[in-house]
């Protein structure tokens, strides 16, 4: 069996503290064998996580997490990034055309950003847009006080089963884990596209200290500061971001 944490974020998102490398790093240390980068409607991190992911001996699914109208879509074994804003219908529709599927994260809280039932359920009405979503998180580390409703009407959805992280700190990655039969991403995809996977949820209470530490993290974050691991031997610490890496996020933020 794999496991595999599959909403983790980078230093790509506005609002998260780690480099792509310290992710891997962080990724493998914990015994991770798939991972999925999930910005928020960015996709380059995703393409160079998968592009180190050999150096570190996991595989990366690129991914992306889509603010659609409805709320916001986990995107996976995608190319190219969705257009932000559209239905989560239209969503679909566009991540199943280019071969992706997609998972509903932390649905059915009633919090920003989240897809409520009739938005769901909405989209499955369409057969084109239910044959892309393929799972809903039942366990997300971020919003783990609000998971109940989705746990419990998951046993009515014919969608896998997910537990990810939404990780915008190093440490929290693979807290909140998916297992499935095998190692790889292509059987981690048969296992979701199966309804076949196991949600493996972190035992403590992390949101209280996750917020804390994220604080922090994003405050050094404002002064040119990221958690970083030049290479996989060495520790995850908090480093100036190099020229290279500012110059990446100042050109996201004129592309956005
Ligand atoms: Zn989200
Ligand atoms: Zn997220």
């Amino acid at each position: 069996m794999g496991t595999a944490d599959l909403h983790i974020h980078s230093i790509y998102s506005h609002d998260a503290t780690t480099t792509v490398r310290a992710i891997l790093k962080h990724a493998s240390d914990v015994g991770l064998n798939v991972i999925a980068v999930t910005d928020h409607d960015e996709i380059r991190g995703s393409l160079e996580a998968q592009q180190l992911a050999p150096k570190y001996g996991i595989e990366v699914v690129p991914g992306v997490e889509i603010s659609t109208k409805d709320g916001h879509l986990v995107a996976l074994f995608i190319e190219t990034l969705p257009p932000a804003g559209l239905s989560m219908t239209d969503t679909l529709l566009h991540i199943g055309k280019q071969g992706g599927i997609a998972i509903a994260p932390h649905p059915f809280n009633n919090l920003p950003n989240s897809l409520s039932m009739e938005a769901v359920l909405g989209a499955m009405t369409n057969p084109r847009a239910k044959a892309v979503l393929r799972g809903i998180e039942t366990h997300n580390m971020g919003t783990q006080n609000f998971d109940r409703v989705a746990q419990k009407l998951s046993i009515y959805l014919p969608l896998a089963k997910i537990a990810s992280s939404d990780a915008h700190i190093y440490w929290a990655i693979g807290a909140g884990r998916t297992e499935f039969d095998g190692t790889t991403a292509n059987q981690l995809r048969d296992a979701i596209e199966n309804n076949a996977t196991t949600p493996i949820p972190y035992e403590e209470e992390f949101s209280a200290k996750a917020i804390f530490s994220w604080v922090h993290r994003i405050t050094l974050r404002r002064f040119g500061y990221a958690s970083d691991a030049i290479t996989s031997t060495q520790p995850i610490t908090s480093r100036p971001l190099t020229d290279t890496m500012r110059r990446k996020i100042i050109k996201i933020k004129k592309d956005g």
